[in-house]
């Protein structure tokens, strides 16, 4: 279901409004009672805002029924007609008098029913509605009678008595010419582009989650549905039958569970796509206490996940059904249920974030298994199965190499995948392996004869994580997790909030290791950031060297410099192979530097400290040792990356002085006549160009610290032990105490 369709609609109030001139002087206008059926009318137009709202309540009717089989025909986007058919248990000869008005609703008697409701309709004013603003006709029989009934309804009121009619088992509501009555409602819709498509999507997801339900969905006058599924035990199954193989076959099983009455209580399983599924656009289908809802919060939480851990898979498909309490979910909230708040929400959220994130990590190793074992298997199934209508882009696997990509959305399909290399490190974990095909097994055995430091260069990463994994401060973590971002206080420390406890929390040191254990948690899969022109590592070289001593400015100084260079430079080609392999850091056969990796989603280093960085490659990194050497390289990466205080100085604040133009010297320069002094007056007393530069580069900053960094470390830092007594977090009063006497 797609919300927004409120900001494409006209103001109900057209319909109403009918005002005489308004006199000279402004008396309060007169207030009209409105009458009932306009009052209906647009409370109808809340609760039907489009053709697919009326197809919801009409199957969660249905189900509500205890149906088995529903199917709907529809025509002309629902404007026309909607019909719903379903075998559930029927309506009462008796109830069909009473079953439009408003209010009348078979499944809640009083207040207290209403904390415990479990079906999905209870406030009996759908029908209501649809006959306000359509034309309804209802046929039902029940069990074991001989004929059913046919009645017609308008504005809530029963036309006729109700005919005998013949009739299959259960209900057929059927709905025409919505929204006749509604001109400007039916012209927006007729404009938009019509509600089938969002109607095939509701099915859809209706059908992967009621799997024992069968659904179709057609045009009318189509010989062929466009959603078909058939009762079944299996979701997976399910699943690929509505929305294909190619999802299908790219899913991971997930669940989660609390039980910890004191802070939530919930239980969610569902099914989550892998890093081989590629769709365009996220989708997620979610159930809460079996209701087909939305929760933008958790949509976002999910897509987070995914950006940071999988972002060449970053628009995943997601099904998840979450069963709460009743008592802890009010549905009430939204005219058509759709979207419900719930008791505990963010903790709910955070632990479903956190259950994705790891089974993303640990599927994300094994995925090259299943790319190969799926295409192998599968190949025949793909050539006959039908693809559904709002099937997602096909995932990478099928992907034309030639087709351009932009580096940094590339995916990387052929044999130089560096995630080839985790076989070797997958052959360590046998279990996985087992059942995998031969193929797999096969090609990894070679790999592995063939280079067998394979294997250790990714026990190495994989001990450098463990340190990381096993050495955390947990109070920090707790605080880091929860705490709430407030600003920055100075240049290095931002002040957070953590319950009723303020801190300040060094920024530099807490990205440089967010940025070092990044690296070693995305090691050989990294995206690419790509240097609009390629530098030269002999000129980073240098600069580099010049600003490390400022004074030594001689001659022979400067072959010292360039011989240092020159040896950095066959050093680095030398090692140029591992450094794109393992850590994204692309150096050309010329020599030039022209990639570097993304550690985290959207955020690119300050190229300003491209040529410091080069020179710590070259000078700080131990080559000998393999883990030592992966250390120092994620090092020298984090401190590349770590959001430090740009090179301009702050220009809010004392800084400014430094962008003021030296007026004096540029008139020395231009000889000093009177119309060059009289142009430097006229111009800016600060050379804007530099001050704008700073002034973005310190807003950017900033902006990284709040919208990046602290989400991301949210999601995946593990502050180090010593960060609790070396300055990175400080609780003291006294130093806040300073820098608010500074504000
Ligand atoms: P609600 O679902 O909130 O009770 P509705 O206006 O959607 O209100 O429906 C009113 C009543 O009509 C329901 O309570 C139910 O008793 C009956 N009803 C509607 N659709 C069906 C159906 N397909 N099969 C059986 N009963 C139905
Ligand atoms: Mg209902």
């Amino acid at each position: 279901m797609e919300a927004g369709s409120a900001e494409t609609e006209q103001p109900l109030e057209m319909e109403v409004e009918e005002e005489e001139i308004a006199p000279i002087y402004k008396e309060p206008p007169k207030i009209k009672r409105l009458e009932e059926s306009v009052v209906n009318r647009i409370a109808a137009g809340e609760v039907i805002q489009r053709p697919v709202s009326a197809v919801k309540e009409l199957i969660e009717n249905s189900l509500d029924a205890d149906s088995t089989s529903i199917s709907v025909v529809v025509k002309d986007g629902g404007l026309k007609l909607i019909q719903v058919s379903d075998d559930g248990h029927g309506i009462r000869y008796e109830d069909l008098p009473i079953l439009c008005e408003r209010h009348t609703t078979s499944k809640l008697s009083n207040f207290e029913d209403l904390q415990t409701i479990q079906s999905m309709g209870f406030r009996g004013e759908a029908l209501a509605s649809m006959t306000y603003v359509g034309h309804m006709t209802v046929t039902t029989i029940m069990k074991g009678q001989l004929h059913g009934y046919r009645a017609t309804y308008r504005d809530g009121v029963m036309e006729q008595e109700p005919k005998p009619c013949a009739a299959v088992k259960g209900t057929q509501i059927m709905v025409e010419n919505l929204f006749y009555n509604m001109i400007a409602r039916r012209k927006t819709l007729q404009n938009s582009a019509d509600d089938y498509p969002k109607i095939v999507d509701l099915l859809s997801r209706f059908a992967i989650h009621h799997i024992n339900v069968s659904f179709s969905c057609r045009k009318h006058g189509a010989a062929r549905a466009d959603v078909h599924s058939v009762a079944t035990s299996s979701r997976l199954d399910a699943i690929r039958s509505v929305y294909g193989v190619s999802v299908a076959r790219n899913l991971i099983k997930i669940e989660a569970f609390d039980d910890e009455s004191s802070s939530s209580v919930f239980k969610m399983e569902g099914f989550i796509s892998n890093s081989n599924y590629i769709g365009k656009k996220i989708t997620m289908v979610l159930f809460i206490n079996n209701r087909l809802v939305e929760c933008g919060a958790l949509k976002r939480a999910v897509e987070i996940v995914y950006s940071a851990t999988l972002p060449k898979a970053s628009k995943p498909f997601i099904y998840m059904s979450i069963i709460l309490p009743s008592e802890h979910v009010d549905v009430n909230v939204h005219p058509t249920k759709r979207e419900v708040s719930l008791l505990h929400q963010e903790i709910i959220i955070e632990k479903i974030q956190s259950t994705v994130e790891s089974r993303l990590r640990n599927s994300n190793e094994c995925r090259t298994f299943q790319e190969q074992t799926v295409d192998a298997s599968t190949s025949s199934l793909r050539a006959t199965q039908k693809d559904s209508p709002k099937n997602p882009t096909p995932p990478s696997s099928q992907t034309p190499k030639s087709e351009k990509v932009p580096v940094h959305k590339m995916v990387r399909i052929d044999s130089l995948d560096p995630a080839g290399r985790l076989h070797a490190y997958l052959q360590a974990t046998p279990s996985s392996q087992a059942d995998k095909s031969s193929l797999a097994s096969i090609r990894s055995a070679i790999r592995q004869r063939r280079n067998p430091r394979e294997t250790a260069d990714l026990t190495s990463v994989q001990e450098l994580v463990n340190i990381i994994d096993s050495n955390y401060h947990s109070g920090l973590l707790d605080t880091i997790r929860n705490c709430t971002y407030i600003g920055m206080a100075d240049e290095v420390f931002a002040l957070i909030q953590h319950n009723t406890h303020l801190y300040l929390a060094n920024v530099v040191n807490l990205s440089k290791e967010l940025m070092y254990q990044q690296v070693l948690r995305r090691f050989a899969h990294f995206n690419a950031i790509q240097l609009s022109d390629p530098a030269p590592l002999a000129d980073l070289l240098m600069l580099a060297l010049k600003e490390e001593d400022l004074d030594a400015e001689g001659e022979e100084n400067y072959d010292l410099k360039e011989k240092i260079a020159e040896m950095n430079i066959q050093l680095l080609k030398q090692k140029a192979e591992m450094l794109q392999e393992y850590f994204g850091i692309h150096i050309d056969t010329n020599g030039n530097l022209s990639r570097l990796p993304v550690i985290l989603d959207q955020y690119t280093p300050d190229m300003d400290r491209v040529p410091e960085f080069v020179l710590c490659l070259g000078n700080d990194v131990d080559w000998d040792d393999e883990k030592i050497c992966f250390q120092t390289i994620a090092a020298a990466l984090g401190n590349f990356y770590a959001m430090h205080p740009p090179l301009l100085p702050n220009p809010s604040g004392e800084g400014l002085q430094f962008y003021k133009r030296r007026v004096s010297s540029n008139c020395h320069q231009a000889g000093g006549s009177l119309k060059d002094a009289d142009d430097a007056a006229v111009e800016s007393e600060y050379d804007d160009e530099l001050l704008a530069d700073a002034e973005n580069a310190w807003a950017h900053r900033e902006w990284s610290i709040q919208h990046i960094l602290f989400p991301s470390m949210r999601l995946f830092f593990k502050p180090l032990t010593s960060m609790a007594s070396n300055g990175t977090f400080v609780a003291s009063l006294e130093k806040l105490y300073k820098i608010f006497e500074r504000c």
